[in-house]
């Protein structure tokens, strides 16, 4: 459930009209909705009230604006980072250090060296040779790493190829039939607490048993792993659950994925860690854009809008689907190809798709924009970068300027030697 809805004939944002957004911050703009940001938050919390002992940490990469990370935090949330970017975005939302994950399969040794420095509480070590390289580093500062050995459990999530992280031939994790011997290389380095095992094995999954299956997989490891004398403490089972783009379609709920870790994991005496990304945020924003003008076509009309694949990459990337709605829908209907202005057939958001009657100058909404949507964007085409806006009741605010075409040519140089 979000708060975006139609009221007295316009979309609002909880109780803010989008018009009313445009005309003050323009367009295109991704809108954010506190209310459902917290409400995402709180549900997913409710749906692992069977698992006592446990960190939710937001992947910070499906949306890493500030004012959401701290609508996050205020909720009790920790923050899975994949960059030190991320997570010094994390901590100036004042999201404790013992909170933080660092994941990622190219952390570099001044990555690894700041994570240290900050103190957070879990490295998932994607590799030996990084689990090697921190361990020196460590030792070098003096300093003790608490880590997890991020397994590759070689299960097809059923999601997108380019969205999927948890097969053999993937670059995620040890395979999990090296885990034991890896393991028991890294845990007898004196700089690193080798605590627990993380798993994550994709994005944007439709159904549960894939994540069951995993899980199960991770379980007989931490069984394997404490006969051969570790002491396993955390596990990280990622995230991943997928959300409804699509009207009327049904996704597993989190109290399902719930009930199914707390069945599943209910003997392993660990504190669990959850990184849910796309969950929490996903349906919590739109990106609100105005149609620039509509063009003749073979066989629809082209419905150009001033929001492009440089502002939500998704449909070029993966052929995604965004519910595309007019704020202010007349009741008549058209048939149309969506698209931005980008000089690229690749920015087309939908091909011959039904949607609301739109005219030159109309707002439109794409919805389920909040996650991988401005943390995506680009200022390809010297489009600059799209703004974003956080709406709390009746009330909005501005929580991530536009940097507009020029701030970015202003920071490029002719040397004098090509003057
Ligand atoms: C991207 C990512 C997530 C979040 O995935 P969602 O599908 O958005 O829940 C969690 N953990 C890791 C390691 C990731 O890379």
């Amino acid at each position: 459930m979000d708060h975006f809805a139609i009221k007295n004939g316009v979309m609002h944002a909880e109780d803010v009209p989008l018009p009313r957004i445009a005309e003050a911050v323009g367009t295109p703009v991704y809108v954010y909705s506190r209310a459902t940001l917290e409400r995402h938050a709180r549900v997913f919390r409710e749906a692992l009230g069977d698992v006592p002992d446990k960190l939710i940490a937001f992947a910070v990469k499906a949306n890493p604006n500030l004012s959401v990370l701290k609508v996050l935090q205020k909720q009790g949330y920790g923050a899975d980072c994949v960059s030190v970017g991320e997570m010094r975005r994390a901590l100036a939302a004042g999201i404790a250090p013992e909170k933080i994950v660092f994941s990622g399969v190219g952390k570099t040794a001044a990555e690894l060296a700041a994570g240290l420095e900050a103190g957070i509480g879990q490295f998932n070590i994607e590799s030996e040779e990084e689990g090697l390289e921190l361990a020196e580093i460590a030792a070098e500062m003096g300093l003790t790493a608490q880590c997890a050995l991020r397994i590759n459990p070689d299960v097809d999530a059923g999601t997108h190829d380019k969205i999927s992280t948890g097969k053999a031939d993937n670059k995620f994790g040890v395979p999990i039939d090296q885990a034991g011997q890896i393991f028991g290389k890294l845990a007898a380095k004196p700089s690193v607490n080798l605590r627990g095992v993380a798993v994550h094995i994709g994005s944007q999954l439709a159904e549960i048993a894939p994540l069951e299956n995993a899980f199960e997989k991770l379980g007989a490891l931490v069984k394997s792993l404490r006969g051969a004398g570790h002491t396993i403490t955390h596990v990280d089972l990622g995230g991943g659950l997928g959300v409804p783009y699509r009207k009327g379609e049904v996704l597993p709920a989190p109290a399902e994925y719930g009930a199914m870790v707390a069945r599943v994991t209910k003997d392993w005496g660990v504190s669990l860690i959850f990184e849910p990304g796309r969950v929490i945020a996903g349906n919590a924003g739109v990106l609100l854009t105005r149609v620039v003008r509509v063009k003749r076509g073979l066989n629809h009309p082209f419905v150009i809008v001033d929001a492009a694949m440089n502002d939500l990459a998704r449909p070029a990337l993966y052929g995604a689907y965004h519910h595309f709605e007019a704020v202010e829908p007349s009741g008549a209907d058209m048939t149309a190809n969506i698209v931005g202005p980008i000089c690229e057939t690749g920015d087309t958001f939908a091909m011959g798709r039904e949607c609301d009657a739109l005219q030159s100058g109309d707002l439109a909404v794409f919805r389920t924009a909040g996650a991988y949507g401005a943390t995506m964007a680009s200022s390809y085409n010297s489009r600059g970068f799209v703004a974003e806006v956080l709406v709390d009741g009746d009330a909005f605010a501005v929580v991530a300027d536009r940097i507009d075409a020029g701030s970015i040519m202003d920071a490029e140089r002719v040397p004098d030697w090509l003057a």
